[in-house]
């Protein structure tokens, strides 16, 4: 606690520091007009740098592969967000471990009504835990249902033009193009999963990230832990969704990208059931690989989800 507290003061004394050093030495301002925008996480990046295009520089605080569940905010995170215009996050819990979000606004003054920072998940109906003592905390991963994406991408839209009204135009063709890709893609991921055997719509992951996702393509979900508040499943969790496996006849499972794989392989070793493919979650793929933006990584859900389960 105190080190994280430590670490946010370091970040804001260096940003003082940096802009005090920059006011002496840039005198001509950065060749940079573009509007400086900061997301907490990699998703977001790839939306927002889709809906403003050349008008934008967005930086993500957590990197890809990493979990937004619980990050620290390094000093170019919070320099970055003291100098951004407008800044983007999830909402629904994502960013509260440890109200890491919180006080990095108010450490670089973005908190308040006014401040330009911007909800995503704002008009998305939320779904809550169902992990005794959490009931009632909503599930941060609504994203992963691309229906929810499209609101983000029309909340990241209307937050471009609030803070850079001489854009509007561009934002507005944009995100318009983009909304339409999106519903495409919605649309073809319910066709594909719909010549999916109904009996066999199941998806076992170790995070249970997919409740939206399940809700609007018609699979159900099992996991090992609820949410990633730590990132290993208790022995009591391991049993239980080996005996959901059991029980439910599963063929296969997945793992996602951002999540230590060692209880999956556990569960893989115990049940004799394979791991059928990796999944995108709460990360983006790395640049030039599988799942580097949205689009891509829901595409590859889609399909290695189609086709492990159509295989046995
Ligand atoms: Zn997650």
């Amino acid at each position: 606690m105190f080190k994280k507290i430590n670490l946010l003061f370091v970040g804001v004394f260096l940003v003082f520091f940096m802009s005090a050093c920059s006011s002496v030495t840039n005198s001509t301002k950065n060749d940079n007009e573009k509007l400086q925008v900061v997301t907490t996480y990699s998703i977001l990046q790839d939306m927002v740098k889709n809906v403003g295009g050349d008008k934008v520089d967005v930086h993500s605080m957590v990197k890809i592969g990493a979990n937004p569940h619980e990050y620290d905010p390094l000093p170019e995170d919070v320099k970055k967000t003291a100098d951004a215009d407008t800044v983007f996050y999830n909402g629904l819990n994502l960013e509260a471990g440890n109200s890491w979000f919180e006080k990095l606004l108010t450490s670089t003054g973005k908190e308040g009504e006014d401040a330009p920072v911007f909800q995503l998940s704002e008009g998305v109906e939320p779904k809550y835990l169902t992990t005794k003592g959490k009931e009632g905390e909503e599930d941060p991963h609504a994203w992963l249902d691309i229906s929810n994406g499209i609101t983000y991408v029309e909340n990241i839209r209307d937050g471009l033009i609030k803070v850079d009204p001489d854009n509007k135009e561009t934002y507005e063709k944009n995100a318009e193009q983009y909304i339409n890709e999106l519903e495409k893609l919605h649309n073809d991921a319910k066709t594909s999963f719909n010549e999916i055997p109904k009996e066999k719509r199941f998806l076992i992951t170790s995070e249970g990230a997919f409740k939206y996702f399940s809700a609007a393509y018609d699979i159900e979900a099992g996991y090992i832990w609820e949410i990633n508040a730590e990132n290993q499943g208790t022995p009591d969790q391991v049993r239980q969704v080996i005996d959901l496996i059991k029980e439910k006849d599963i063929n296969v499972l997945f793992l996602e990208t951002s999540i230590d794989s060692r209880s999956m392989e556990t569960v893989s070793r115990e049940t004799g059931v394979p791991i059928g493919g990796k999944v995108f979650t709460d990360s983006l793929g790395k640049p030039g690989e599988d799942g580097e933006t949205y689009k891509e990584m829901m595409k590859w859900n889609i399909n290695i989800i189609k086709k492990q389960l159509s295989k046995y």
